[in-house]
């Protein structure tokens, strides 16, 4: 079908009724400003579904009055044009207003541990904001698979948590991230980066890979795989700061203290001059035999 971009929710009620006979919907929530990244999400979901519906909704109850809600980069007519490419069949992309109508939001999802730490540490109501947007919009779209990415990997926990916990229908997949060639995740706010922070950028997935590389080799004592991370960042000097460097459990988000398990999530936030970037990697350990 023609790709429609709907903007009320009472419309896209309309148009998901209408599209329940042909068959599975799968749903693409993104703040818009769409890189292959989102576009690999679109391309699983036009995979696995007959339907696939997608979002640009910049949320403002996820930003903090001192971060970026209105410099956020937006360019909705370009997102429209790669997701029609993508074979996407609809589009949501309501006003602030049309998601959070007055009188004022009053009732909010409230993550616990799961969001207290990482992100969370740094940003308290961040996850409140994700995880009432994300339920909001399912509950518009009611969709049978809902796609996110491991780019964000404490947000994909956080979701895959909330819809444990709150019995959300339609099933969550988690998709790879997508990187540069030279590893830097794809990510909207990238282009915040100046050509000289470009430049050093990639050292945040070469903190990544140095922790996977000592679990390959065999060492796989979470500190030191931590001491890994942070040693490959200080040594980059456009490094303004390292927030967090974590080996975590992939599903808790509780720090590891003893050896990383196979599938232990390895994850940095640092700041490049004034540009937060966040990236993570999920460990593997062959030689441990996937234990
Ligand atoms: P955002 O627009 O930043 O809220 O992202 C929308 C969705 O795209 C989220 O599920 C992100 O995790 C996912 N995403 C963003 N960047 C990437 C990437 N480089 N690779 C895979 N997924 C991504």
């Amino acid at each position: 079908m023609p790709l429609r971009v709907i903007t009320t929710i009472a419309e896209f009620r309309r148009a998901r009724e209408d599209a329940r006979a042909a068959g599975t919907l799968g749903f693409v929530p993104t703040m818009g400003y769409l890189h292959a990244g989102h576009i690999s999400l679109v391309d699983r979901a036009r995979a696995e579904n007959a339907v696939v519906a997608a979002s640009i909704f910049v949320n403002p109850a996820q930003f903090a009055p001192n971060e970026d809600f209105g410099a956020y980069p937006r360019d909705p007519e370009r997102d429209v044009a790669l997701l029609e490419a993508a074979g996407c069949d609809l589009v949501f992309h309501p006003s602030p207003e049309e998601m959070y109508p007055p009188p004022e939001q009053d009732v909010y999802v409230t993550p616990g541990d799961i969001a207290a730490r990482l992100e969370g540490a740094a940003r308290p109501l961040f996850f409140r904001g994700v995880a009432t947007v994300v339920l909001k919009l399912l509950n518009i779209v009611q969709p049978d698979r809902f796609y996110f990415g491991q780019k964000d990997g404490q947000q994909a926990a956080v979701i895959r948590r909330m819809a444990h916990d709150l019995n959300v229908p339609g099933a969550l997949v988690v998709c790879p991230t997508v990187r540069e060639p030279d590893g830097l995740a794809m990510a909207s706010r990238n282009v915040y980066l100046s050509a000289e922070e470009r430049r050093a950028a990639p050292v945040v997935h070469r903190a990544l890979t140095a922790a996977q590389q000592l679990c390959h080799s065999g060492e796989a004592r979470a500190d030191r795989l931590r001491e890994a991370m942070r040693d490959t960042l200080q040594a980059e000097p456009l490094v303004a700061s390292i927030d967090y460097v974590s080996v975590a459990d992939a599903l808790t988000l509780r720090e590891i203290e003893g050896a990383a398990a196979d599938g232990a999530m390895a994850s940095t936030a640092v700041l490049i001059g004034r540009t937060r970037l966040l990236d993570n990697v999920i460990l593997t350990r062959p030689e441990a035999g996937g234990e």
